[in-house]
């Protein structure tokens, strides 16, 4: 198995294991902590940003509602500015027609910049087996190469990674290693040895932010510059892009830009946002000769107009993850699929089928934080429930489960018995309870291992209520 292939330990185990790495714990929160900080600092000086946020949204459903018309219109004016359009139905037919066009470049050596596409459709794999050298470039993707890690995060993909083990990679890795662990030295190593790669790539292959409709030009946005130095200095630039990436024009898509930015990262705007139309033109200074996009679909016209609808607003931004109770304690790669937190755990059981995901599906307290935050008002919440429900009905849930669940409603249509039950589970409960929680119960160890109950009230919430009755009555 190479490091680009899936590790198939069960959920639990890998949610164990993180919750039992304490260094992830530091960095997760290190990261996420300022992420939310700042964001919500963006947000706070914005004078609309509800209103915003709302035309994101309208923006977005506007183009799932005619995507057949805008993806025409985008293929048009792409083939008109000089770039090949390719279409792919699936993961593997996007891998193939990518490795075609750079076998047929005759490529040894191609660099990439970001793309959680590339991600979702097992690219690095593809390049990989067919015996193409691959460059990440973005600086974090390159630290998670070296590590062959796979991306944590969606915006911080090395987020689990600390600066000591870092600068170890460095040493180990780079032709002149720096010798010093202060970051900027880091950084200048790794420009150093990632600059050779540059220059050296004959296919640089993207991803994409947004496609415009109207002119046919694909968007990037970066910090580091290393979409541009991808895109511009092979002979060959492949574009990889989701369908849902369509914005009508320009106009539509700063606002979605102006909303990723601020929730990504709290910035006001990235270092680098381009637009990149058709291949080098005569007269022009640089580009590539060559200029494909792939548009893939793998499941998302399967999800239009269905339950997960909601989910093509998706900007690919991050808030989610770092506002989420469960993501904050078990990181990204505990998830086990492309796409980590609530818009992970909403997207993996679509993806990869919802028999291997039933356990994201229930990481998640339903606390609501994720809606909240979503620059684009995707109702992650209500989209869980709507999978636990699938899941239910299709008879996924284990036995134990749907005993209790059984139980449960049984009782509850029988308030004797209900108040009776719990009653008794309260008097048990407090039995375990020491300095007002309760840490450690005999059959429920699963639960108490990684959690405490607050001990309960002497008495429940209905007995207080009759004898506060019965104390008014008198
Ligand atoms: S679901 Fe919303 S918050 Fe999460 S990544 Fe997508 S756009 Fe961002």
């Amino acid at each position: 198995m190479t490091a680009l292939e899936t590790d198939f330990k069960p959920f639990k185990t890998r949610v164990e294991d993180a919750l039992a790495n304490r260094t992830l714990k530091v960095a997760i929160e290190r990261t996420t902590g300022t992420a939310r900080l700042k964001r919500a600092a963006a947000v706070s000086t914005w004078p609309n940003f509800a209103g915003a946020r709302d035309l994101g949204r309208r923006i977005k459903d506007h183009v799932t509602s005619n995507l057949d018309h805008y993806l025409i219109e985008f293929e048009r004016n792409a083939i008109a500015s000089g770039a090949k359009v390719h279409w792919a139905s699936t993961a593997e037919e996007a891998c193939e027609i990518v490795v075609d066009i750079c076998k047929a470049a005759n490529a040894k050596s191609v660099t990439r910049s970001k793309s959680m596409l590339g991600e979702e459709i097992g690219l690095p794999l593809a390049l990989e087996k067919a015996g193409i050298t691959r460059v990440e470039t973005d600086l974090a993707e390159h630290i998670v190469q070296l590590a062959g890690d796979k991306p944590s995060h969606i915006i911080w993909p090395a987020l689990h990674r600390t600066r000591e083990e870092v600068a170890e990679l460095f040493r180990k890795h780079h032709h002149t290693p720096q010798n010093s662990d202060e970051i900027p030295a880091m950084v200048r190593s790794a420009r150093r040895q990632l600059r050779e790669a540059f220059l050296r790539a004959d296919v640089g292959i993207s991803g994409a932010n947004f496609l415009i409709a109207d002119s046919g030009a694909v968007c990037t946005v970066t910090n580091e510059g290393n979409a541009e130095l991808t895109t511009t200095i092979p002979r060959v630039h492949i574009v990889t892009a989701g369908i849902e990436k369509l914005v009508p024009s320009l106009r539509h898509a700063m606002v979605l830009l102006r909303l990723l930015v601020r929730s990504a990262t709290g910035a006001d705007f990235t270092q680098y946002t381009t637009f990149h139309c058709g291949p080098k033109r005569p007269g022009d200074a640089d580009g590539p000769e060559e200029f494909h996009i792939v548009l893939v679909d793998n499941g998302r016209t399967h999800m239009l107009g269905g339950d997960l609808n909601d989910m093509l607003r998706c900007l690919r931004c991050g808030a989610c993850m770092n506002h989420c109770v469960v993501y904050r304690q078990i990181g990204g790669h505990a998830y086990g699929g492309t796409y980590p937190g609530p818009m992970g755990s909403v997207l993996t059981p679509e993806l990869d089928g919802l028999a291997g995901s039933r356990d994201l599906v229930h990481a998640c307290t339903l606390n609501g934080n994720c809606q909240q935050v979503c620059p684009v008002d995707i109702p992650l919440p209500t989209l869980l429930r709507g999978w636990r429900e699938k899941s239910w009905n299709e008879g996924l849930e284990p036995r134990s489960v749907r005993r209790a669940l059984w139980f449960w409603a049984f009782a509850a249509r029988h308030p004797f018995l209900y108040r009776m039950a719990t009653a008794v589970a309260v008097r048990v409960l407090r039995l375990f309870g020491e300095a007002g929680w309760v840490r450690s119960m005999p059959m429920a160890k699963g639960w108490t291992s990684h959690r405490d109950f607050p001990k309960p009230a002497s008495r429940t919430f209905m007995e207080q209520y009759r004898a506060a009755q019965r104390r008014a009555r008198k």
